[in-house]
């Protein structure tokens, strides 16, 4: 990997920090309770390169729940595991066209043909960790997740006790994949593991590290931990590019070339791959479900550090 000047990178980070600080563009998520207390106006950036050193602004030590970008750690925890071929035919690696949490999706091709980054794919995804003991399962799932961070991650209580209470839609989704025997693990044991991992806790620097992790070939350039093989990363970052913006995943690849993810917590991971890990946190989101200034702000670092992957002429 090249080395990125330093300077540019924290000239970057500042100026996008700067721009977007005052934008009041977007709305918390709501449909989890908790998630409508945080306060909106968190804002941090953090991107890391092949060094493993932090580069931020803003609120990068500020804990929120990961949401929806734990589902890309669940999919290298069963790749890891049972081998890219049991993502493949559990789960699929195509794109919906419909929304995360569709139950018409899986109907329409009897729960075959999703990803595991919109919820049928995710809880499936969570289904097919290898066990029968939730307290086993539930090791591995924050275990993989603090490795790709580098440092032990925990639960957030509140957010989790609050989606818990009000998951039912996730808990038939569940039911039904399983119904279509997308795997073999009780559904209400899938589903809550699947809950609890949404609601670890975080933060921007975390994000940049996890993202930078992919973006060395699964080595943590922090702790110099191999996480997970090498030969893994290109089919997750392949996954993430094609459903990891929600619907607008077409709309944020147009603009970046990077695969990344989104959470509804206000987390946004984006993955240079060979470059960096770039991690941002601002609650409001936009009418898909992605952080307004997350977006805008890895957009700029994008631009200005010539960071897409089908620009490099
Ligand atoms: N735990 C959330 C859910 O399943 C995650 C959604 C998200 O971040 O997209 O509804």
């Amino acid at each position: 990997a090249r080395a990125l000047p330093q300077s540019n990178v924290d000239a970057a980070i500042n100026a996008a920090y700067h721009q977007y600080l005052p934008l009041t563009e977007g709305k918390n998520a709501d449909y989890i309770p908790a998630l409508a207390e945080v306060p909106s106006t968190y804002f941090g950036i953090a991107l890391v390169g092949a060094d493993g050193q932090i580069h931020s602004a803003g609120d990068v030590e500020q804990p929120f729940s990961i949401q929806s970008i734990s589902k890309v750690f669940n999919m290298a925890l069963v790749m890891k595991e049972s081998g890219q071929q049991r993502i493949i035919d559990s789960v699929g690696v195509d794109a919906t066209g419909q929304v995360f949490n569709s139950i018409e999706a899986v109907e329409q091709y009897r729960g075959k043909e999703m990803n595991p980054l919109v919820n049928p794919g995710a809880i499936a995804t969570v289904g097919n960790i290898q066990g029968t003991d939730p307290d086993q399962i539930w090791a591995k799932i924050i275990g993989i997740h603090s490795d790709f961070a580098g440092r032990q991650l925990e639960v957030n209580q509140p957010v989790y006790q609050s989606e818990a209470a009000t998951n039912q839609r996730n808990r038939a989704i569940g039911s039904l994949m399983s119904a279509y025997d997308r795997f073999a693990m009780d559904p209400a044991v899938a589903t809550e593991l699947y809950t609890r991992g949404c609601s670890i806790n975080v933060t921007a620097r975390d994000l940049a590290v996890m993202g930078a992790t992919l973006a060395f070939g699964g080595r943590n350039p922090v702790t110099g931990k191999q996480v997970i093989d090498s030969s893994l990363v290109p089919g997750i970052l392949a996954v993430m590019a094609t459903a990891g913006l929600y619907d607008d995943s077409g709309k944020w690849l147009f603009k970046t070339g990077l695969p990344a993810k989104s959470g509804v917590g206000g987390g946004l991971m984006a993955v240079a791959p060979g470059k960096f890990g770039i991690g941002t946190f601002a609650p409001p989101l936009d009418e898909a479900g992605n952080s307004v200034r997350g977006q805008r702000a890895i957009i700029d670092i994008v631009n200005a550090l010539h960071a897409n992957p089908y620009a490099q002429f």
